[in-house]
């Protein structure tokens, strides 16, 4: 015997508690001061929606955001967005003049960039923030090519293509020793900066991990992200250990139900076989909304107050629960993670489950998943 609902297009929902999100800026704006909070949006707020959560971020205390590049603070910028906005990821291609008209804070790592600014001939000098490879090897200058991007910026400075504003790094967050480097790196270089002339009004460094747990590398500014996401960064202590709360609940509703015997395969590969006659309870999310599919015999969801395996392997766009004899029927809410007060699963347990980061968790909730918002102002 099978049921379905009639519903036009299921119900996937993540949530997002906005309230849930300010305090936990509020909180980590608190932990920083004196230094000042930048609040990391990018990559769509960490899935949750740029926009609503730029905007409470804000609200909550932020003094500045942080995206990844020049469209998406252009984008924050046309929303009505007016605190400081900073982009650090650039292509040769990248719209420096528009961005310097729109008064974006620029990351700057070569010398190129520099160039490119200039060439642009912005009617507005762009804020730069210098940034020096303090051991991370991503972005920013190695220890040889600093003295040299430094020198460029000051001429650049002479002629009134930018403004020298900040020097800046990121950490790898291996251990405290390797952040201690870093930071010992950072300063370094900045006295590096000030023999040749450099005068800068701003450093920073930490983002969530050491702005929680290095209080000397907040220097002026913590760029906080993942934290305020109500997700910890850390591998032995919970965001509820931190006093935060997770900010999206990720879920849908049962589409159908069906009573099968014991023995019975189910999903892809029949990987899974029942142990006893039971109910399967089907789910309509799967690894095209981001419920990665190694959590495939490791993932666990909440329906009517109690948590269940998912039975066998996750699809596209569906995973199947065992819910034994219990009563589940169509319509009936499944909690994939939220805030986990419930008893419900938390991304950071996801995270476990498929052997990850929550970051990941978050960010690769899809776009078929809709996003609502509970405390907007
Ligand atoms: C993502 C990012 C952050 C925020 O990091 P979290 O660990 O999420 O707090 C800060 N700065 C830079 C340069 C980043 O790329």
């Amino acid at each position: 015997m099978s049921t379905a609902i009639n519903a036009a297009a299921p119900e996937r929902e993540a949530v997002i508690d906005l309230d849930a999100f300010r305090h936990n800026v509020r909180t980590l704006a608190d932990l920083a001061k004196p230094a000042e909070t930048m609040l990391a949006v990018k990559a769509d707020a960490y899935g949750h929606g740029m926009l609503p959560l730029a905007r409470a971020a804000l609200e909550a205390g932020a003094g500045s955001l942080a995206v990844l590049d020049i469209p998406a603070a252009l984008a924050l910028r046309e929303a009505g967005i007016t605190a400081p906005i900073f982009a650090w990821m650039h292509d040769p291609d990248a719209l420096f003049g528009e961005a310097a008209e729109a008064d974006i804070d620029l990351g700057i790592s070569a010398e190129w960039q520099l160039d490119a600014i200039a060439a642009s001939a912005a009617s507005v000098a762009p804020r730069v923030h210098l940034k020096v490879d303090t051991g991370l090897s991503r972005n920013g200058a190695t220890e040889e090519d600093w003295p040299g991007l430094v020198t460029a910026a000051l001429a650049h400075e002479r002629t009134g293509a930018v403004k020298v504003h900040a020097a800046w790094s990121h950490l790898a967050d291996a251990s405290p020793a390797d952040d201690a480097v870093a930071l010992a790196k950072l300063h370094r270089a900045i006295e590096v900066a000030e023999g040749l002339g450099a005068r800068f009004e701003l450093m920073h460094l930490a983002a969530s991990s050491a702005g929680i747990r290095m209080p000397e590398a907040r220097l002026g500014l913590v760029r906080f992200g993942i934290a305020a996401y109500g997700i910890s960064p850390f591998d032995d202590q919970s965001a509820r250990d931190l006093g935060l709360r997770p900010v999206m609940t990720l879920q849908a509703p049962v589409v159908s139900t069906k009573r099968v015997p014991e023995g019975h395969g189910v999903s892809y590969g029949l990987t899974y076989r029942t142990a006893a006659e039971t109910t399967l309870a089907l789910v309509p999310l799967g690894y095209a909304d981001g419920i990665p599919r190694i959590a495939s015999g490791t993932g666990e969801v909440w329906i009517n107050g109690r948590r269940y395996p998912i039975a066998g392997r996750i699809a596209m766009d569906q995973f199947v629960v065992d819910v034994g004899d219990d009563e589940v029927a169509p319509g009936d809410l499944v909690v994939v993670f939220g805030e986990g007060d419930r008893g419900e699963p938390t991304a950071e347990e996801w995270a476990s489950f498929a052997d990850t980061i929550g970051d990941e968790i978050v960010a690769r909730v899809g776009p078929r998943v809709t996003r609502v918002y509970r405390g907007e102002r």
